[in-house]
């Protein structure tokens, strides 16, 4: 599998305190599913938002298909995010407008002002956000408005949002921490889908250790703005799991019976 993302000693600082990020490296594979875990506050959502520059990284190198992220100016920068989808916890969908007028917000990317201003979208854009949404199960609720959807149907649209763009590389930041355990299963089930019929490589901020072990090839563990562990799931021992959480270990309640209940809901 070759390469598609490479971060190489990339820092954030947001104002004089400490680093949000310190010298950040790893690659992300093609077709990959990778899972970022820590505890609140340890830079997972910085770290998601310095690959699309939402937020502007401080230092470091950031490839995407080979190039630099970090020096594109306007122009080549949005060429170079709609390669990229992003999936948020809040869905940003909205909410007044249909399933299928939401998903095609997701081709805006690609055309100039007006035509994005006045909904001008080709057939094959159409066709396409239709297929999408059949294969996300969503196939009877194009013309649905957004706000009378359940909460997990709402995570279905914003991933066939990000998935019209015809990304290499999907960012979800918490994208079932809003959700019941049985939507969460549905929305990871697809995300994992998405990387094996699609090749598109997924790259995921979770709060659950149960998901990242049950979906990811790689998980990645940060603590205080650095990465601590990197590794396949069955790496993954129980006191890795505590040197990443450090003293929220004793929150996430491993091996209670809750935890098992979780990772039945959450079992592939
Ligand atoms: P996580 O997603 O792991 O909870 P964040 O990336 O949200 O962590 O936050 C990492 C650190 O950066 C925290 O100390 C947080 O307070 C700080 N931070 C996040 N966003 C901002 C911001 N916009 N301005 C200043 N500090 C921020």
């Amino acid at each position: 599998m070759t390469t598609l993302l490479a971060l190489d000693k990339v820092s954030k600082q947001y104002n004089r305190e400490d680093l949000a990020l310190k010298d950040i490296s790893f690659t992300v594979k093609a077709g990959a599913f990778v899972s970022i875990i820590g505890p609140s506050g340890a830079g997972k959502s910085t770290l998601l938002r310095c690959i699309n520059r939402m937020v502007e990284p401080s230092e470091g190198s950031i490839q995407f298909r080979g190039r630099e992220i970090t020096r594109l100016k306007r122009k080549d920068l949005r060429e170079a995010r709609t390669g990229i989808g992003m999936v948020f916890q809040h869905y940003n969908l909205v909410e007044r407008l249909s399933v299928i007028e939401n998903v095609l917000h997701g081709r805006l990317g690609y055309k100039n002002m007006l035509a994005g201003a006045l909904g001008r979208y080709t057939e094959a854009e159409k066709r396409r956000a239709q297929e999408i949404l059949h294969t996300l199960g969503l196939g009877e609720h194009l013309f649905k408005r957004c706000d009378q959807l359940s909460g997990g149907q709402k995570q279905r649209v914003g991933i066939a949002r990000a998935l019209v763009q015809e990304p290499g590389l999907l960012l979800c930041d918490e994208p079932i921490a809003s959700l019941d355990p049985g939507s969460s299963k549905i929305i990871m089930d697809h995300l994992r889908s998405i990387t094996s019929t699609m090749g598109i490589s997924v790259l995921v901020n979770l709060h659950q250790v149960d998901a990242a072990i049950n979906y990811s090839d790689i998980i990645i563990g940060v603590n205080r703005g650095r990465v601590v562990f990197n590794g396949p799931p069955k790496e993954l021992t129980k006191e890795r799991i505590h040197h990443i959480y450090g003293a929220e270990a004793g929150d996430l309640m491993l091996d209670t019976p809750d935890r098992r209940k979780g990772e039945a809901a959450l079992a592939l």
